[in-house]
């Protein structure tokens, strides 16, 4: 079946309950929001490219789930507590079915986060999306790039590299069982955003950025911007069993500039450690400890006999990378 614009939009997107943040919704020019009481609005957006950043095959529920997760996962990062966020939507038919499965998996997400769809636009075109999240934190304590200072502790939660696993079994570079697949495929294509963590972060947290293009660029940006340096060690990624299992050439490369994590690299002082593991433990979350800001530029990543490793990795860019 094949719907027009407006009965797409309000069949699928629309919804009747209301969210204390949303004055106005879906259905006017603009939607109306409500800041709270001392708090700064967090925004950002994050688009989705068929061929680019899915594969045309993936099902329409994961896709939407993806979406909406690599945006919060920006909340995350900054320590936001999500609100409102605004769908883009280039669709190359109005399919019933395949909407009807889209709306599913965005709202599942969404209503996990406590997180209201407040308007978007919705056109013909190649299949593409684009999400704009917004999200608030007390003024003056979302976390930012720039405050690593030298001596603070470099931390990372959950676990890296699966979904660059997945990808190259997808690409055919690597082979595994099914189990395994559909395990590191689960990482590539419904990551959780680990906006709670983000949350219990504030305040303890010098510095966060959540890791989508790999580890070494992520936290490279984290260094510039807070104009320091640091040693990590690379052995200690935190990283599945699955991943373990394999060569550790293939380990360095996923856990260190796989991509599509949306993990969370944070930096914390030193004497702040136990209360980053209080924090991580009240939202059963893990977190793993990797290395040290220090003084002198550029990151020194080391292997498990403290010998200097020299691997020439690279982040994924869109305008560099193959
Ligand atoms: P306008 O033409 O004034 O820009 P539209 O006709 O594009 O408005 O959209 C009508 C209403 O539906 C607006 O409130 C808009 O925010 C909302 N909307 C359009 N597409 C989507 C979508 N994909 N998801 C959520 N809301 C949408
Ligand atoms: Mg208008």
């Amino acid at each position: 079946m094949s719907l027009g614009e407006f009965d797409l939009i309000r069949r699928y997107f629309r919804r009747p309950d209301s969210h204390e943040a949303v004055a106005v919704g879906i259905g006017d020019d603009c939607a109306v929001l409500r800041p709270s009481p001392g708090q700064h609005w967090l925004v950002s957006s994050d688009m989705l490219v068929e061929g680019r950043h899915f594969l045309s095959t993936v099902a329409p529920e994961r896709l939407a789930h993806k979406a909406l997760a690599v945006n919060l996962s920006d909340l995350a990062a900054c320590g936001a507590t999500p609100r409102a966020f605004f769908l883009a939507l280039a669709l190359p038919r109005a399919d019933a079915v395949w909407c009807e499965a889209f709306a599913r998996g965005l709202f599942a997400l969404a209503d996990a986060h406590g997180i209201a769809l407040a308007g978007g636009d919705t056109t013909a075109g190649p299949l593409n999306l684009c999400i704009t999240v917004m999200g608030e934190a007390p003024a003056g304590q979302a976390l930012l790039r720039s405050g690593a200072r030298v001596g603070d502790e470099i931390w990372v939660s959950g676990e890296l590299g699966d979904a660059r696993l997945a990808l190259e079994v997808f690409r055919g570079t690597q082979a595994l069982s099914g189990a395994d697949f559909e395990q590191v495929r689960q990482a590539m294509e419904t990551p959780s955003p680990r906006v709670a963590l983000g949350q219990a972060l504030r305040g303890i947290a010098s510095a966060a950025i959540d890791v989508s293009d790999g580890f070494v660029g992520d936290l490279g940006h984290v260094l510039q911007a807070s104009g320091v340096g640091a040693t990590v060690e690379a052995e200690a990624l935190p990283r599945s069993p699955i991943l373990r299992a394999q060569p550790l050439a293939l380990q360095r490369l996923c856990t260190l500039a796989g991509g599509d994590d949306y993990e969370l690299i944070f930096t914390a002082p030193a004497d702040r450690a136990e209360a980053v593991r209080a924090a991580a433990q009240a939202c059963q979350t893990t977190v793993t400890r990797i290395g040290r800001i220090e003084a002198a530029p550029g990151l020194r990543l080391m292997d498990a006999q403290g010998q200097r490793l020299e691997l020439g990795l690279r982040s994924f860019d869109h305008f560099l990378s193959p």
